[in-house]
């Protein structure tokens, strides 16, 4: 390949995990990439903070066995070292109690009396689809998955008699990790969620999850505290324009990769296809708030993970994760955090703080 005349051979746009790893591989594949963050810190939603001897990870906290490539990363980024198998379980509380499962221990569905023998057995074909499947839900394999992307998770679920298991467990449960619409979305997405982190259990890092992409934007050339505003196509390559600390800068490369939201990139490049416009703009997240708050004396609670159905804490979502203690010396007290997902009318969530 010739070597470019820009400012790098290929700008990526976002200094998340997404943007760093996807820089990286260039790099090992002998190109110049040069990685463009918004924010004055790289790792977007997989960042930490270290307060008071707390490790706080702010938006990732654990990572599914499955997860060959971040795997990969962590071992091409020298930091195994620092990997511990995680162990995460919920309770999922609704009006009728609260009934736990284990991460990596698909059986707690299938032996759970708090359900009824209809939604076990929907578990158990639920079960069997997921095996029957594992090769296209396993990451990094979302080419295969096409066969199974006719459905949304409500069709599914009512086609194998599981719309009991979908309201009572996987809704409460995982409609935030899955962007706020768990029941629209397709039924791939939770298929994968569940068998890339829940069935196949997880892991962590001691340190905090930001050690990842910090290490990854050592080894790179990365310019922090630039927002791209536009980006056009130039000649042979492209052109990505920026506000760098307040001043306008402009990066030119033989090409580009949107590391950034999806619903982001059809402002930043308007002359897009249309139809990568419009299928971008429906990207959606859910809109979490994630609160950390030390306790000197933290519960004694059997599950990791609180989830919560809205008959118990109306017009909102809540999780409720106890974490990792902290990794310095002091050793006694733990700290809690809650995501709530936010909706129109968050009652539960004042009900919640001030238990
Ligand atoms: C509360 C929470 C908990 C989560 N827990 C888990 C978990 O336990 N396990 C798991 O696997 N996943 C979890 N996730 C999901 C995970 O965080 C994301 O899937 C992942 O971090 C996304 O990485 P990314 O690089 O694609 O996007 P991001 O991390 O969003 O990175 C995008 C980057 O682009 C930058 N950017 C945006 N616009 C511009 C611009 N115009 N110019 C330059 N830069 C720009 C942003 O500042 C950001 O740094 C969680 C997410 C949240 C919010």
């Amino acid at each position: 390949m010739d070597k470019h005349s820009g400012d790098a051979d290929v700008v990526v746009i976002g200094g998340g995990i997404a943007g760093l790893g996807a820089a990286i591989r260039l790099k090992d594949r002998g190109l110049e990439p040069l990685v463009l963050e918004a924010d004055s810190r790289v790792g977007g939603r997989m960042t930490t903070d270290r307060a008071n001897g707390f490790v706080i990870d702010r938006g990732v906290t654990l990572f599914g066995n499955g997860f060959r490539s971040m795997r990969a990363l962590v071992k091409r980024l020298d930091l195994s070292s620092l990997t511990c198998p995680g162990s995460f379980s919920v309770g999922i509380q609704d009006a009728a109690g609260c009934r736990g499962y284990r991460g990596g221990r698909f059986e707690d569905l299938l032996l759970d009396r708090g359900i009824s023998w209809r939604a076990r057995s929907a578990g158990l074909r639920f079960g069997m689809d997921l095996f029957r499947n594992f090769r296209a839900l396993s990451h990094g394999n979302s080419f295969l998955s096409g066969a199974l992307d006719g459905e949304n998770c409500q069709e599914y679920f009512q086609g194998i008699g599981g719309e009991e298991l979908f309201d009572r467990i996987f809704w409460p449960g995982l409609n935030g990790p899955m962007g706020g619409a768990a029941e629209k979305s397709s039924r791939v997405i939770l298929m994968q969620v569940i068998w890339n982190l829940l069935v196949r259990g997880q892991w962590n890092l001691t340190d905090g999850v930001d050690r990842i992409p910090e290490a990854a934007a050592a080894q790179l050339p990365v310019v922090t505290g630039a927002r791209v505003l536009r980006v056009e196509r130039s000649g042979a390559g492209v052109e990505a324009q920026a506000e760098v600390e307040g001043r306008r800068q402009n990066f030119r490369s033989r090409a580009a990769i949107f590391a950034v939201p999806g619903h982001l990139v059809p402002g930043l490049c308007p002359s897009l296809p249309v139809e990568m416009c419009e299928l971008l703009s429906r990207t959606q997240y859910s809109k979490i708030a994630n609160a950390a708050v030390a306790l000197s004396n933290p519960p004694k609670t059997p599950y990791a993970g609180y989830a919560f159905t809205p008959d118990v804490v109306p017009g909102a979502e809540i999780e409720m994760e106890h974490l990792r203690r902290p990794t310095a010396a002091r050793a006694e007290p733990g700290w809690r955090a809650f995501s709530c997902g936010i909706r129109p009318g968050i009652a539960g969530w004042k009900r919640m703080t001030t238990r």
